[in-house]
């Protein structure tokens, strides 16, 4: 198990915070941390009194009474907790019971009003505050939360990647693009734990996304157990049992987050990788630059910037060919649209100048 403090300043070994989506009663949650006790990689419990509903007259938790038993299942487990909080009324509550952890919701991530609330009221504490991704798939709306709570003297923040809304089909309840809070860590080097309930929504995808946090490099887990989850009354869908979390934990495999600089063989292959990526910025420049002559021939010859045919016509081309060399056509079809749009871009400003 990883003390809480020092995941925060060396989360080598990843941070497990398991717990029921929401704390139902003291029986149910006393049941499930006893669970939850004898796996040596917990190292936080969750519990939500609190619960964001997308529709009224749904289990919205229960409050304070909650935050009592969650305190108490804490010590008994011989465990920090941590509950998620929306309102300054929320975190007075929390302080009061001597809750260890916040956590702050998704929804309340997307309101800069909300936010800047919480924050002014805790500036002077000095809490973890774990910081959901916001739904929207906003890097900077993240960052700006972070901001908002290091401003007021938070040191020991962090981040939970719990997937985005996303408009096409998709097996997850919330998409992961991973490049979201990979760019979150790049920019703010702070610890990020994957909220693998929340991306999948469906118990038979833990064990794969928990395994890709593993292999991204991502810093811990977030995890809700119950110990009946089909009779949970939120999220029932989502949440395993202790066992089932058990032997999630123990079929994952270690990674190394080393940079491999002794390894030969990974240098030769990180060198090769440089001199392509090298290749491609030529490349593109050069593929830029005959963009822009054609931009000042389509000006002189009074056409339109966009030729919606020969666009179309470049891309399926693009994507059948792509096929055949083995690349997968959302990743053609991605590369070809920024580079296409910022050919556009390049040819209008020509077409503004005088
Ligand atoms: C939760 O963790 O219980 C929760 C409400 O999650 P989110 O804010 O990610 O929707
Ligand atoms: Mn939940």
């Amino acid at each position: 198990m990883v003390d809480l403090d020092t995941w925060f300043s060396h989360p080598s070994h990843p941070l497990v915070m398991a717990g029921p989506c929401s704390v139902e009663s003291e029986v149910q949650l006393n049941a499930t941390v006893e669970g939850l006790s004898r796996i040596p990689q917990v190292g936080l419990l969750r519990g939500g009194v609190w619960k964001p509903r997308t529709r009224p007259d749904a289990f919205e938790g229960t409050g304070e009474a909650g935050l009592s038993w969650l305190k108490e299942a804490g010590k008994a487990a011989g465990l920090p907790v941590a509950t998620e909080v929306a309102t300054p009324a929320h975190l007075e509550l929390a302080m009061r019971y001597g809750i260890d952890a916040l956590w702050i919701g998704a929804r309340t991530v997307v309101n800069p009003f909300s936010v800047q609330q919480l924050a002014e009221a805790m500036r002077g504490v000095d809490i973890p505050v774990f910081i959901k991704n916001p739904v929207s798939p906003d890097v900077k709306l993240w960052v700006g939360a972070f901001e908002r709570f290091s401003k007021v003297g938070l040191k020991r923040l962090a981040g939970i990647h719990r997937g985005f809304h996303y408009y096409k089909e998709s097996p997850y309840r919330n998409f992961p693009m991973w490049e979201i809070p990979i760019e979150l860590k790049r920019q703010l080097d702070v610890p990020v734990i994957t909220d693998i309930s929340h991306i999948c929504g469906r118990r038979d995808l833990l064990q794969r996304v928990a395994q890709l946090s593993v292999d991204l490099a991502f810093d811990g887990l977030m995890v809700e157990c119950h110990v009946d989850p089909d009779a949970a009354l939120t999220d029932a869908q989502q949440q395993i049992t202790p066992s089932a979390l058990s032997a999630l934990l123990e079929a994952l495999a270690p990674r190394s987050k080393q940079t491999g600089g002794h390894s030969q063989v990974l240098s030769a292959l990180r060198g090769e990788i440089d001199d392509v990526d090298d290749e491609l910025l030529q490349l593109l420049a050069r593929r830029m630059e005959i963009a822009t002559r054609i931009g000042a021939f389509k000006k002189q010859a009074g056409m339109t910037v966009v030729q919606m045919d020969r666009w179309k016509a470049i891309l399926s081309d693009h994507i059948a060919l792509g096929k055949a060399l083995g690349l997968d056509p959302e990743l053609v079809q991605s590369v070809f649209e920024a580079i296409h749009q910022a050919s556009i871009r390049r040819q209008s400003d020509l077409f503004d100048e005088a």
